[in-house]
């Protein structure tokens, strides 16, 4: 009894591990599950390819036939995630699923009787026959080119490629795609209501529609047609076409039963029929030619091979540029700055030399000033002397009216006697008004000699005890004239004489005669000495003559010697001081530069 139990529970494990290790087998071996692209939606697909799964799940009683319609995005999740034991997809499709997933196909799909599996897959590019200029591919550069969709692949990648190989790149713009949708009659649409220039068919279809009446024969033409021995026109080269394919992890015993199967299948049945595997490498070198998937990456892949590339000298540059840009903006901030500060410090600058020449005018005017008020109390005594000649006359003149001695010759010689010492005193006012007039900063062409007569006669003038001043002109005829400001020479020329006045008042000899010795000095300017038969001066006087403010007089102001050496160098001259070769007293030498030109009025030295 126990034995009996024991053997029949022994059966019993035996039969549940029977059941648990072969029946998930045998339910998955049942199941075979077909994704089938679908280009224009579920339904439709379901349509095409109902007969053929029908027939050839008849062919495969033990197994149970699971379609799944897909779009191309659908496919490849399908057979990445291993949904799918075998796939019915496009050339382009398949050979994408080949390279990224490792897809086999096993049969390869016919559609016109008496065409060998290789050869199916063409397309033709067809223009209304009224369409004369469009003749060959490259003439539709610039046209607009109807298809049913740009992930179509007899449908519009296959014409791309050829195109192309025409020199026609629908990516560079050469002409307008027109996406129409399927079916792929809108093309045909699309030409006739006039929105495309040229339409993209699967070859053969032409024919087709045709045949059945559906359009009238001779209405369009097919662009370039190639291979003429074939029942279709094309104007591409003819690929292989749908492919059968199996997954990675389907077993190839599972493969070879849908193979047998497949190729057993009757055409009548099935409207279709499948050939041996064809060689894919021309849909390969096409998707290659053209850069999309499976051959996308090389459009990345060649932009990535150069960054590698050249990146380290695209840095270099990079790096070179921005230092120079650094720099260059350095620079610009510094020139800019510095263009800054210069302007402050020019601007700076004039102001500073204008008030510098404001204040220099304002000095000299105030020593002229005040050699006029040093010279005032002999003006005024040169004043009277006409005065009172003229009021000597005028009396004169009344009296003799009154006891009736006045000849006509009489008043006629008084008259001519008042108005000559009246112009006398006017000249001295003038000459006193000029000089001690503000001015401004001039040059004239004068004849240097004339200049300083003008000075002697004014300082003569201006003096009633003046001693006697002896002009010696050693210039030549053609080199006199100098280019100054007249007023300011002679002011220099007052103030030394003035000055060598006052040193023989102070030696009691101020009756003695000074010279002026006027000639051509070593540099070929002009030197003008005036010596005096003064006091003269001891060394450390001479040292400091030209101090502004340094003076030895009571009443002096010590500025007239500075402020003639700064006359002197504003006329590019100079002025100093020296002991005469004999005698006593002091000479003052003041040189200038000679003029190019001869003054204008071309006076004779007086
Ligand atoms: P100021 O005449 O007002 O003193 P200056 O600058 O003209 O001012 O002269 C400065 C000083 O130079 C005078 O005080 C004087 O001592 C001396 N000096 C100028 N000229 C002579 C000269 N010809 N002979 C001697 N001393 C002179």
């Amino acid at each position: 009894m126990r034995r009996r139990h024991f053997r029949t529970t022994f059966s019993s494990v035996r039969l549940a591990a029977f059941l648990l290790l072969w029946l998930p087998l045998a339910v998955a071996a049942a199941d075979i599950r077909i994704g089938v692209l679908a280009w224009q939606g579920e339904e439709s697909a379901a349509a095409e390819w109902q007969p053929l799964l029908a027939s050839l799940q008849g062919s495969l009683p033990g197994h149970r036939l699971q379609p799944s319609y897909l779009d191309l995005g659908g496919m490849e999740n399908a057979v990445a995630a291993g949904r799918v034991d075998f796939v019915v997809t496009n050339p382009g499709n398949y050979v994408a699923l080949e390279a990224l997933y490792g897809v086999t196909r096993i049969a390869t799909q016919i559609i016109e009787a008496g065409q060998d599996s290789a050869h199916t897959v063409g397309s033709a590019v067809i223009v209304r026959d009224d369409r004369h200029a469009l003749k060959r591919l490259e003439d539709l550069k610039g046209q607009r080119l109807a298809a049913v969709s740009p992930d179509a692949f007899g449908g519009y990648q296959v014409v791309w490629a050829e195109l192309k190989r025409h020199g026609v790149d629908p990516e560079d713009g050469d002409i307008t795609p027109v996406f129409t949708g399927f079916p792929m009659t809108r093309v045909i649409e699309a030409l006739e209501n006039g929105s495309a220039d040229a339409g993209a068919i699967r070859s053969c279809l032409l024919e087709r529609l045709e045949r059945e009446g559906r359009v009238p024969a001779g209405r369009y033409r097919v662009l370039s047609p190639q291979g003429a021995e074939r029942p279709c026109k094309s104007s591409s080269p003819v690929y292989p076409g749908w492919a059968f394919a199996a997954a990675p992890k389907t077993s190839p015993g599972l493969a070879r039963e849908v193979l047998i199967a497949l190729l057993g299948l009757p055409a009548e049945r099935t409207g279709q029929t499948w050939g041996v595997p064809a060689d894919y490498h021309p849909v390969h070198g096409m998707l290659r030619e053209l850069q999309i998937t499976p051959y996308d990456f090389l459009r990345e892949h060649r932009l990535e091979a150069q960054i590698r590339r050249y990146w380290p000298l695209a840095a270099a540059l990079a790096m070179l540029l921005a230092c120079w840009l650094a720099y260059t903006l350095r620079v610009e901030v510094l020139v800019q700055r510095r263009t800054r500060e210069l302007s402050a410090a020019l601007a700076a600058r004039d102001q500073l030399a204008e008030s510098i020449q404001a204040h220099r005018q304002q000095m000299e005017h105030l020593s002229r000033l005040s050699i006029l008020g040093e010279l005032s109390g002999t003006l005024a005594h040169e004043l009277n002397q006409p005065l009172a000649t003229i009021s000597n006359y005028a009396l004169g003149l009344a009296r003799r009216l009154d006891n009736g001695t006045l000849s006509s010759a009489a008043t006629a010689q008084a008259a001519a006697e008042i108005a000559s010492e009246s112009e006398r005193a006017a000249g001295i006012l003038a000459g006193i008004r000029a000089f001690a007039r503000k001015r401004t900063r001039i040059r004239e062409t004068v004849d240097l000699p004339t200049l300083i007569d003008g000075a002697v006669r004014l300082f003569r003038g201006m003096i009633h005890d003046a001693p006697q001043v002896d002009v010696i002109d050693r210039l030549p005829a053609d080199r006199r004239a100098v280019e100054v400001d007249p007023l300011q020479i002679q002011q220099v020329l007052l103030n030394l004489l003035k000055n060598g006045l006052d040193a023989q008042r102070s030696a009691r000899r101020s009756g003695h005669p000074m010279t002026i010795t006027v000639e051509i000095a070593a540099d070929d300017g002009a030197r003008i000495s005036v010596r005096d038969h003064g006091t003269g001066m001891s060394g450390e006087e001479q040292s400091r003559l030209f101090e502004p403010f340094f003076t030895t007089k009571a009443d002096g102001m010590g500025l007239g010697l500075s402020i003639s050496r700064s006359i002197a160098e504003a006329h590019g001259g100079t002025l100093d001081a020296l002991a005469p070769d004999a005698g006593p007293g002091l000479v003052l030498r003041l040189q200038i530069p000679l003029a190019a030109t001869a003054p204008e009025t071309d006076e004779p030295a007086q």
